[in-house]
């Protein structure tokens, strides 16, 4: 199950990569929406209720609206699509919440087995919306997470004294 670590680092990077100069503050600025699906898990209906893709639907239908706006809408629909989908291979998500509640899932993995045989899997579909996610569960951070985030936020504090050493 990805952590806000992956969900912060995965979608910035990909941004990052692909965005014209011009729109690096905005997602900079927007980072925090990848995680924001998560705060279902504090009110009900978790993985369903921000873990759909009509909200991202919706963000990029604004932007196609209001053309002067559309880079803002079409990060903020990236980082929160990116975290539907990154969760959509960590047990799933309920992507067409409220109109089909069932949990799309995609099960990829590749293994080294004891008997150091290569073990694909891959498997996908629609499964039941069990009860346990309907309550608040999930977590924020493993430890793997938090070091990923110390050492990213270490990066940024680097970067940050190397460009005041500069001016
Ligand atoms: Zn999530």
């Amino acid at each position: 199950m990805p952590d806000w670590a992956l969900h912060l680092i995965v979608p910035l990077l990909a941004l990052l990569i692909v965005s014209r100069k011009e729109d690096q503050k905005y997602i900079l600025l927007l980072l925090p929406l990848a995680v924001l699906p998560d705060f279902d898990t504090f009110v009900t209906q978790h993985r369903a209720l921000l873990h759909n893709i009509f909200i991202p639907l919706f963000l990029v239908f604004l932007g196609w609206v209001l053309k002067e706006k559309r880079a803002i809408f079409n990060i903020a629909a990236v980082y929160i699509a990116s975290h539907v989908f990154m969760d959509m291979f960590g047990g799933g998500v309920v992507l067409f919440y409220p109109l089909y509640n069932h949990m799309a899932f995609v099960d990829a993995s590749l293994q080294m087995s004891s008997t150091n045989t290569l073990v694909w899997t891959f498997d996908y579909g629609f499964s039941e919306y069990g009860s346990a996610w309907k309550h608040a569960y999930g977590y924020i951070s493993d430890s793997i997470g938090t070091g990923a985030l110390a050492f990213v936020l270490l990066a940024g504090i680097c970067a940050a004294y190397r460009n005041r050493v500069k001016e």
